[in-house]
């Protein structure tokens, strides 16, 4: 019997849409081979929310979600709506959409794909082979420690306050979703802090340290983050996994990213403790190509894999995409995005196509 999946999809805004045609033509020709069938649902979110009911993210957007086995989503946001205030701007769907289904752990590959080495600012023998997960705090730390503000004292001179701040049950829930993610690579988990200098940090290490007896098969490393960010770019190849809080991991998770070198072929996946994980690519709505059958599908084409492998425990299947995204490349086909001398151009929608036959030949 076919296993049985309900996916919502949120196309979003600017080049949402057409990326999204693809991705869910790609899950419907891997679903034939590996007999999974999936019911989807489209839902509004962002820009186009705002346009049809006012609102960035309608609660029966709200609702869909948490009724489905996992939530594939493109890209919000676009000029029209950048005046609007920040309650009522497309990214404040995103931000309580992460909110309401409790998304606390973000996980962000790096992956040098061999056919698209030279995107990469730095030298082939420095970035080939790269493969690494950066899994970063999303829900606690400074970005939502209290106290916070700007404050005036007596004399009118003022004070801007943020507070980096993580309970022992924060640190724990991303350890273990580090350790875990670690353990299905290569066993290899590096915990980034600043331990030397911050009290939080010593907190973090220290819960880190003792989840570790737990994962005897997984090895444990610490770094500071200032030279995480410096191994990062010297010798990245020593990393498989990352773990680390909200702030150094926003930071760390897209420098990692750029050793890939190109936006347009980078997924993310965000999970919770239980309920559907949110799969998206690292990119915005590009409303700069929105509409012209321009932008690069991949990235949300890589999204749809790690939804598979993640939240549906379909790693097969999620092999099988990867593997035809592999194939295109090495045919030599490639959006504007990813051109290179002596490759074959071909649009959002021509890729999507040409991934399709990829698929029908495995
Ligand atoms: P962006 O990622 O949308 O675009 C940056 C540049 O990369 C542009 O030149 C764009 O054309 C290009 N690009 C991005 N994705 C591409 C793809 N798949 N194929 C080919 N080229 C691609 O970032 P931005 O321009 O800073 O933001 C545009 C809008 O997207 C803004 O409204 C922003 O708020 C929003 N945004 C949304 C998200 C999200 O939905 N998670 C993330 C970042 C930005």
């Amino acid at each position: 019997m076919a296993a049985q999946y309900r996916i919502t999809i949120l196309p979003g805004d600017g080049i949402g849409p057409e990326i999204m045609a693809v991705a869910v033509d790609v899950l419907k020709a891997i679903g034939k081979k590996c007999a999974i069938e999936f019911t989807f649902t489209e839902a509004l979110i962002g820009g186009a929310a705002i346009d049809a009911t006012g609102e960035p993210l309608p609660e029966k957007t709200l609702q869909e979600c948490r009724q489905s086995d996992a939530v594939l989503l493109a890209a919000i946001g676009g000029y029209k709506w950048d005046s609007l205030p920040p309650q009522q701007r497309p990214e404040a769907g995103l931000l309580g959409l992460r909110a309401g289904l409790e998304l606390f752990a973000n996980l962000r590959p790096a992956k040098i794909l061999p056919q698209l080495i030279d995107a990469s600012s730095l030298k082939k023998e420095v970035v080939e082979g790269v493969d690494i997960m950066v899994v970063r705090e999303l829900t606690g730390g400074i970005y939502f420690g209290k106290p916070r503000g700007i404050f005036s004292d007596e004399s009118g001179v003022r004070r801007g306050v943020n507070t980096m701040v993580y309970s022992e049950a924060e640190i724990d829930r991303i350890g273990r979703v580090a350790f875990e993610t670690a353990r299905k690579r290569r066993g290899k988990l590096c915990s980034v802090d600043k331990a030397n200098v911050l009290d939080v940090s010593q907190l973090w290490r220290d819960r880190m340290t003792k989840l570790s007896i737990e994962y005897p098969d997984v090895e444990l490393s610490h770094l500071y983050v200032d030279n995480a960010a410096m191994q990062l770019l010297r010798a990245p190849k020593q990393f498989d996994t990352i773990v680390t809080g909200n702030l150094f991991g926003d930071i760390l998770s897209d420098a990692a990213a750029m050793l890939t070198g190109s936006i347009g072929m980078l997924p993310s996946a965000s999970l919770g403790a239980s309920g559907p994980g949110l799969y998206e690519p690292v990119h915005g709505s590009a409303p700069d190509i929105a509409g012209q059958d321009k932008a690069n599908p991949l990235a949300q084409v890589l999204s749809a894999a790690m939804m598979l492998r993640y939240s549906l425990n379909q790693p097969a299947a999620a092999d099988l995409i990867e593997a035809s995204v592999s194939q295109v490349l090495q045919s030599g086909f490639r959006t504007g995005d990813i051109m290179a001398t002596g490759m074959t151009q071909l649009g959002c929608r021509g890729m999507g196509d040409a991934l399709l036959q990829a698929i029908a030949a495995m």
